[in-house]
């Protein structure tokens, strides 16, 4: 499709399955908290019971890990009937950690694509989750030199980008905003009247699908981040 990005000056970038993996640990945790309730459901029923918890504790957990692993335990103690032992409970809070410690794994392209564009763009992180552990990722990354600002958000709706460009200052006309998640980076951006650029990544989390009637054609989508490039003036 057209586009015309002549008008940006600030490039805002999601970073959980933008910059690096994210979302194949969760489905890999998954699994195995499965295997280690495989005696009381199917995997299929466990799956199903720990979103639903994880649904229901968003609002007081919010996104994250941590998060995450209470409702893991929540679930456990619920499909065993309060009867997982304490030896389960232990393991799970492992798999947690064990996610928690996991090395950052850079996408594919994206040194390349962030070292061309700084000096040209203001460039940002715009994330949600636990502070801490989106703080950890990104010093592991190594690639805070290339970011004005990092921004970790409770969540990313329209609101939220509204008060955080009022709050950098920024124009939305000249603003672009580069995520995987249409729910939560582009849709809103969208609809604040800024542009953004859907770059899909191969495993989505159930909360962050949208509807095919939500779906707009006003932005560009993008196979690899690194396609961005061709786009933008660098
Ligand atoms: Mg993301």
């Amino acid at each position: 499709m057209e586009v015309d990005f002549s008008n940006i000056k600030v490039i805002g970038f999601d970073a959980d399955d933008t910059l690096w993996v994210n979302e194949t640990y969760f489905r890999d945790t998954e699994e195995k908290f499965a295997e280690l309730l495989d005696a009381y459901e199917t995997k299929n029923k466990i799956d199903q019971e720990l979103f639903k918890m994880e649904m229901a504790n968003l609002d007081i957990y919010g996104y994250g890990i941590k998060g995450f692993m209470l409702s893991m335990i929540e679930s456990a103690l619920d499909l065993s009937n309060n009867q997982v032992s304490q030896n389960t409970i232990s393991e799970i809070l492992n798999l947690g950690k064990k996610m928690i410690s996991h090395p950052v794994e850079l996408l594919d392209g994206v040194e390349e694509v962030l070292s061309n564009l700084m000096g040209k763009y203001r460039l940002i992180v715009l994330t949600k989750g636990d502070l801490l552990d989106q703080e950890r990722k990104l010093e592991k990354s190594g690639l805070s030199q290339y970011f004005h600002h990092v921004e970790v958000l409770s969540d990313k709706k329209e609101s939220n980008y509204s008060n955080l460009l009022e709050h950098l200052d920024i124009d939305v006309n000249e603003f672009l905003m580069i995520g995987n998640s249409l729910k939560s980076d582009v849709l809103p951006i969208l609809n604040i009247g800024a542009q953004a650029v859907h770059v899909p990544f191969h495993t989505t989390w159930a909360h962050e699908m949208v509807a095919e009637d939500e779906m707009v054609n006003n932005h560009l989508k993008l196979n690899s981040l690194k396609d961005i490039l061709k786009y933008l003036d660098n």
